[in-house]
């Protein structure tokens, strides 16, 4: 289970003070900060040192919802909203309206072998019959049975203040701890869904309402849930390696970036206006370059490609 208290708020109150995009509607709100607590629950539940990216291109008012977390669950997540959205605007309306959505996993590992790619999954925002999905959390079961083979339940939840997820999976057979494992042949294994411990346990999940799980401790959830059951309760993270707001942005990628743009287009920009200002969509900080900084990006990218890093 993950509960976001001030990581998430800070996210939403960096988004509030900026000037030019101001607050997420409320359907805007509850998508991302449910990516954000799913995001959060898939990186702690895997064992991998690098990012995990989880995108939504929509193809509605919501342009992109993105959440990366770091394995040490620092994270940051920011959306690209277009137009209007009313108070009750549905997930498919948000991000499906003409089932051209699409929900991309991505895992960046952080020391890449020369050439190595990125992994990417990814998964429409329509279930096997085209009927588009109203709930994120639909969308990423569809995804972990799709590309992990693993039955995954999930419960997500968010408002201004919480963000937050359970996550059931059925683990591979592989291994003494399972809860499964002294019961089930290894043919039954393979038969995905069909397995009586876990059905029970993802259905008592789905039974958690939202106002619940927004609500309650993970201690009183686990309890209403599962009281019938036998729990181990590992420590919960707290402080720093718990999860948190950090973003990752600086002014030398953002130079890249400008650089990556080209000169003519650096000039085209600084034609117009006195500098240029790159603002960082994640956590609002504006990066500025006055002419004379722009022209030493493209001096140093010069110096750089001949092999001759510059000193700035
Ligand atoms: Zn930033």
């Amino acid at each position: 289970m993950v509960r976001l208290t001030d990581s998430w708020q800070e996210i939403l109150r960096r988004r509030a003070s900026n000037t030019e995009h101001g607050a997420y509607p409320a359907p805007v709100q509850s998508l991302l900060g449910e990516i954000t607590a799913a995001a959060a629950l898939m990186q702690s539940n895997i064992k991998f040192d690098g990012a995990l990216v989880l995108q939504i291109f929509g193809d509605g008012p919501v342009k992109l919802a993105v959440t990366e977390v770091q394995s040490d669950l620092s994270l940051r997540s920011t959306a690209t909203v277009l137009g209007e959205v009313a108070e009750n605007t549905p997930l498919s309306h948000l991000v499906n309206a003409s089932n051209q959505g699409r929900c991309a996993i991505t895992l960046d590992p952080k020391t890449k072998f020369p050439g190595q790619q990125p992994y990417q999954g990814v998964v429409p925002l329509f279930d096997d019959n085209g009927q588009p999905l109203e709930r994120i959390s639909e969308v990423l079961e569809h995804y972990m049975l799709q590309s992990e083979q693993l039955d995954t339940t999930l419960v997500l939840a968010a408002n201004g203040h919480v963000a937050a997820g359970l996550l059931i999976q059925r683990l591979p057979l592989e291994g003494e701890g399972n809860l499964a494992g002294s019961m089930v042949s290894r043919d039954n294994e393979d038969q995905i869904g069909l397995n009586e411990h876990y059905n029970r346990i993802a259905i008592l999940a789905k039974s958690l309402k939202v106002d619940e799980l927004l609500r309650l401790d993970v201690e009183t959830v686990l309890r209403r849930l599962y009281w019938e059951e036998s729990l181990t309760r590992f420590e919960p993270l707290v402080g720093e390696a718990a999860p948190r707001f950090q973003c990752n942005c600086s002014r030398e990628r953002v130079g890249k970036m400008i650089v990556s743009l080209g000169q003519d287009e650096a000039a085209s920009i600084l034609a117009e206006r006195n500098d240029i200002e790159v603002g960082c969509e994640f956590c609002g900080v504006q990066y500025r370059f006055d002419p004379v900084d722009a022209a030493q990006l493209f001096t140093d990218a010069v110096q750089l490609q001949q092999g001759h890093p510059g000193t700035h």
